[in-house]
């Protein structure tokens, strides 16, 4: 292929540009005597947006990154634009929705030179890898009505057909892809709209007859991610559940610095970020965690432009740092995120 990516970025917001800036650099490195050719556009979009074009999602952003192969966007949102008429994160909802990325894809996964930084026992732990399908359109984040009075408050919990279907199947391809299991999370012996999901989950099941199925209550499933973390392949979860099982499962790793995610939509580019916020708290003290962004990085050529073998190459070099404990301090070390970058940058420069 000698056709050139065309690849969105928007570099968010407070620690934002700082980790943005060290995925560049590793995609450079990594793709620099490669056939893959790529072109970035730079998009304003969340803080930056408001700053530099009066909005969190403008519509020529939405329409560039329409055209784009894929969308890197690092953190974004804080205090900055507090007093904002539409804020950051709305941005995030919006854009979202405006490319229909419905399934969120959140990966836990622990090379065995990670399991001594995981605050669990190494024995249950070890061999962690798991993939949470969070539905991303829809559920409680978007069901009408939504109002906040006085004296009371509502938020809708809805899903239509079509939404669980899409999602169901996202999932369960990705299992054929995996080791062949599917769990699904609900609460189906209370909600509706989980009895809903449960009930489509097995209509759909046998059109997969390699796929293996159990189902969660997701009050257990928090449980069982903790105790048995390695008993699970692909977990599909409506929206909400999957917000939180996923912060839940990143800490399993041991720092929320590494984890990516990748949105899909039906047609149209991926959206690849951190799952983390933008950490105000650290922002400017160059010791942001670069490797949330540079795994963000890879899973965007692995999953978007097929070029498995770069993206192995770009997880050697973060394994040797945590390795080495060539880390920022929220993993226990003392570099700063240039000097992790480097040294990733040093890792892929001699792994030939
Ligand atoms: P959001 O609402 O956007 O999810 P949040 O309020 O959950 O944001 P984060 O911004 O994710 O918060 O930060 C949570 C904690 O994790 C903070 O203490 C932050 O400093 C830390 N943190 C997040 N990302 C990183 C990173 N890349 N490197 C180091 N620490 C990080
Ligand atoms: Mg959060």
């Amino acid at each position: 292929m000698n056709d050139i990516k065309k690849i969105a970025v928007l570099k968010g917001d407070y620690i934002g540009p700082e980790i943005m800036a060290a995925g560049l650099a590793v995609l450079k490195a990594a793709t620099d005597s490669q056939q893959f050719k790529y072109e970035l556009i730079d998009l304003p979009f969340g803080g930056d947006g408001i700053d530099r074009a009066g909005d969190p999602l403008p519509q020529s952003t939405i329409d560039q990154a329409k055209q784009a192969d894929a969308i890197l966007l690092s953190a974004i949102g804080g205090p900055k634009w507090d007093q904002a008429p539409r804020r950051p994160e709305q941005g995030l909802l919006e854009i979202r929705a405006a490319l229909n990325l419905f399934a969120n894809i959140r990966p836990t996964k622990i090379t065995d030179r990670q399991v001594d930084r995981s605050p669990l026992k190494k024995a249950y732990v070890t061999g962690t890898d798991f993939v949470i399908v969070r539905e991303l359109t829809s559920g409680a984040y978007f069901g009408k009505p939504r109002e906040l009075q006085a004296h009371q408050a509502i938020d809708t919990m809805y899903y239509n057909e079509s939404e669980v279907v899409r999602i169901m199947h996202e999932g369960f391809k990705m299992a054929q892809k995996r080791r062949h299991h599917v769990t699904i999370v609900d609460k189906s012996n209370v909600l509706a709209t989980s009895k809903f999901w449960r009930n489509i989950a097995k209509e759909i099941a046998p059109q997969y007859p390699d796929v293996m199925v159990d189902y969660y209550y997701v009050d257990a499933m928090t449980m069982a991610i903790m105790s048995k973390p390695t008993a699970f392949d692909v977990i599909i979860t409506p929206n909400l559940f999957g917000d939180i099982l996923s912060d839940e499962a990143a800490q399993i790793t041991g720092s929320i610095g590494q984890i990516p995610s990748m949105s899909v939509g039906s047609e149209g580019p991926n959206l690849y970020e951190p799952i983390h916020g933008s950490a105000p708290d650290i922002a400017g003290k160059g010791i942001a965690n670069p490797i949330s962004m540079v795994n963000t990085v890879a899973m965007m050529l692995s999953e978007s432009f097929g070029e498995k073998a770069i993206a192995e190459k770009i997880y050697r070099a973060v394994d040797a740092v945590i390795d080495q404990g060539d880390v920022t301090p929220d993993m226990g070390g003392d570099l700063s995120t240039e000097a992790v970058t480097q040294k990733m940058i040093m890792h892929i420069q001699s792994d030939e």
